[in-house]
């Protein structure tokens, strides 16, 4: 028999908790199943991130071991993109046509660089002051951490390799910003954090990943498991995000342990 979302032994679908169950069930799937959930390749959002190991098993495409929790920050994030995308496009329409490249995919690298080739989806590019713009929405503490101690430079190298697209692209990118909006609060709560564009940085980044590229090619841990071991982590409280992180792994090939037991992780969040 055809099994309902939400269906569950003494549980009434109309109840308060039927209803919860397959509004969450739906959510669940329809989030499991949303392409940026299903992205094998990597992209210039996670180019930047700190912790060689973790690129190296996105490169490759190994299986994940952690589904990366609750999903509903990220679906406000997607969401919230969505309406941004749309705003833009409005003023571009109604307001000041062609002001604002939006969601325009560039290439980043042809593989020239990285040994990849890597494009991505930008957010939005500001044709009158050559500026970038990324946007991001974050949690209360997460923004007052950006705004205390700056922003991660996972985020600064991500910006700047879409400054690169663009310049690929022909245009002369001068600014990139993040902006920076509440996921609790109030639109009075954006912020925006900007520097000048810096194409070393993008290089830089893509080199490195070339050289995470260089490691596996050398080591090849897929057709000896033990080598993973070699590649380098940079484990943190954001481990608990990765789609790699298996808490007290003993086996690499299996999952990364990171340095955070599943306590640890939740009270770091
Ligand atoms: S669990 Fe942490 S240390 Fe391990 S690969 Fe993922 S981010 Fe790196």
């Amino acid at each position: 028999m055809f099994t309902q979302p939400g269906d569950a032994a003494g549980v009434e679908p109309d109840s308060s908790e039927g209803i919860r169950r397959v509004l969450t069930d739906i959510i669940l799937d329809a989030s499991a199943n949303a392409p940026r959930s299903r992205q094998r390749r990597i992209g210039p959002s996670e180019v930047g991130d700190p912790c060689p190991r973790r690129l190296a098993y996105k490169l490759m495409d190994w299986p994940a071991a952690n589904d990366g929790g609750d999903p509903w920050p990220s679906i406000v994030g997607t969401a919230t993109h969505d309406w941004l995308a749309d705003a833009l496009e409005r003023h571009n329409r109604e307001r000041d046509p062609g002001r604002f490249l939006v969601e325009e995919r560039v290439q980043v690298d042809d593989g020239a660089v990285s040994g990849y080739r890597l494009s991505g989806s930008c957010d939005a590019y500001d044709t009158r002051t050559h500026t970038v713009i990324d946007h991001k929405v974050v949690g209360e503490s997460a923004m007052r951490k950006y705004k205390a101690e700056g922003v991660r430079e996972q985020y600064r190298v991500q910006a700047n390799l879409y400054g690169l697209g663009w310049e690929n692209a022909g245009y002369r990118p001068e600014t990139v910003a993040l902006a920076f909006y509440p996921r609790g609060g109030m639109l009075g709560g954006l912020w925006v954090w900007t520097c000048e564009y810096d194409r070393q940085a993008a290089l830089d980044a893509l080199g490195r990943l070339g050289t995470i590229r260089d490691a596996l090619v050398a080591l090849d841990p897929e057709a000896r498991p033990q080598m993973w071991s070699h590649l380098p982590a940079a484990a943190s409280s954001a481990c608990r995000f990765c789609p790699w992180w298996k808490p007290g792994s003993p086996d690499l090939a299996v999952g990364c342990p990171g340095a955070l037991t599943p306590d640890q992780a939740t009270s770091a969040a």
